[in-house]
């Protein structure tokens, strides 16, 4: 199996030497967030004190520079994720932003009476964007339910498609359960019926090779600060004959050919969806931290997290009390959980004061958890940083905090 050294590796981030209430640090919010190598603040620096100018405006040297180095960072991504063009890939504030683009201009050639499919395990951001849409249109939105291990039920995904289905949207990753979706057989089942397919990559992109060619998806968005980049930039992939069809998102500078008070012409792809000056400092950086998790390799990284959730979900199981939410086979390295009847908060606050930073809530995932029964969990969440050390830590600190906690 491919390996690394991870105790060498901590030394790229340095807010893993940071203490808390003098305990060392032990970072398992990655999930919500992922910490950031020297590199990749490195380059950040580096725009700044040495290349800072506007992009794909100017004719002198520095903004040359700037422009250059962002487009290296669009090819860098297409060829991260394999789309066929750099055309088709669109820098956004995020996932979110990503998802309001495709429902806001796809969801343009929608009407009263049309339909999609979500899931139930969908975040907010692959939910409330639909929701806007439909404040604009009548749509129908349709949700594939869960089995008992948190697994997407294919069987009803297949019965919920009809004549006026216009798109399927769905997580590849759940953020709570930790399920990694079926996205080809989703995919191939949709196509087989004519259906387009957006799938948010979000908790996927940072853990798992993903090409978009192969999975033949129509979108796929993911963000830059999940995966050891900055925050404030993520991608939209989209397939370039939809981005062709579709009308732009935001209008500005940037995303025309021409503008004049009769008649304004829009810019080719991909600045077509960049209204606006771009995130180009960060979108720069986000380069880095691909070349960052290439270096070490998605296999290593897959298998270095695998192992953590294996050992620490067993040790997990030995507790008296302990339920947790998601055991899908081949399920990313999330684990929520409950502890017999104490509040996720309480659970979490307890953690918090040994140093352990853990997730508690909804996950901004209510449908998720209203159909689970339960109002939220708590979030342990590991990246290619965390070390059995820390999982030892964390299963000693739940055994620590059951008393208190009443279990
Ligand atoms: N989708 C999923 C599955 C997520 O986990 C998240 C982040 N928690 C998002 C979308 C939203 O990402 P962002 O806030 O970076 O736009």
């Amino acid at each position: 199996m491919p390996t690394y050294n991870v105790e060498n590796l901590r030394r790229d981030f340095p807010i893993l030497e940071r203490q808390v209430y003098g305990k060392p640090l032990i970072y398992l919010d990655n999930t919500a967030t992922s910490q950031t190598p020297r590199e990749v603040v490195e380059a950040i620096e580096q725009m700044y004190f040495a290349h800072k100018a506007n992009v794909h405006r100017g004719v002198f040297s520095l903004s040359q520079e700037s422009t250059a180095m962002q487009e290296a960072a669009r090819e860098k991504v297409r060829a991260h994720i394999n789309a066929a063009s750099a055309s088709e890939i669109i820098f956004t504030r995020g996932t979110t932003e990503a998802i309001n683009l495709v429902a806001s201009s796809f969801g343009s050639f929608f009407e009263n009476g049309d339909e999609i499919i979500l899931t139930v395990m969908e975040h907010h951001a692959n939910i409330v964007p639909w929701q806007l849409l439909g404040t604009r249109k009548r749509i129908t939105i349709r949700v594939v339910p869960i089995t008992p291990d948190g697994s997407l039920d294919l069987d009803a995904y297949r019965t919920l498609f009809n004549e006026r289905t216009r798109l399927v949207a769905f997580t590849h990753v759940s953020n709570v359960l930790g399920t990694v979706n079926p996205v080809k057989e989703m995919t191939d089942y949709a196509h087989s019926l004519g259906v387009p397919v957006l799938v948010d990559g979000a908790q996927a992109v940072p853990h798992m090779k993903i090409d978009v060619t192969d999975l033949d998806v129509d979108f796929y968005a993911f963000s830059s600060h999940k995966m050891y980049g900055p925050a404030g930039v993520g991608v939209l992939y989209g397939k370039e004959r939809w981005l062709e069809a579709m009308p732009p998102y935001q209008g500005g500078g940037e995303m025309i050919s021409h503008v004049s008070f009769k008649k304004t012409t829009y810019a080719e792809l991909p600045f077509k969806f960049e209204a606006g000056t771009p995130d180009f400092v960060d979108i720069a950086a986000l380069s880095t931290s691909i070349d960052y998790i290439n270096r070490i390799g998605l296999p290593a990284i897959a298998w270095h997290e695998h192992e953590l959730l294996q050992w620490t979900t067993d040790e997990m199981m030995k507790i008296p009390g302990m339920r947790i939410f998601g055991t899908a086979p081949g399920k990313s390295a999330v684990i929520s959980f409950l502890m017999g009847d104490a509040h996720h908060y309480d659970t979490g606050m307890l953690l918090d004061k040994l140093g352990i930073a853990v997730r508690t809530g909804h996950h901004c995932a209510q449908p998720l958890m209203e159909s689970l029964g339960i109002e939220g969990t708590v979030r342990a969440s590991f990246a290619l940083y965390n070390t059995r050390a820390e999982a030892e830590a964390f299963i000693a600190a739940l055994h620590r905090i059951a008393p208190l906690l009443g279990v």
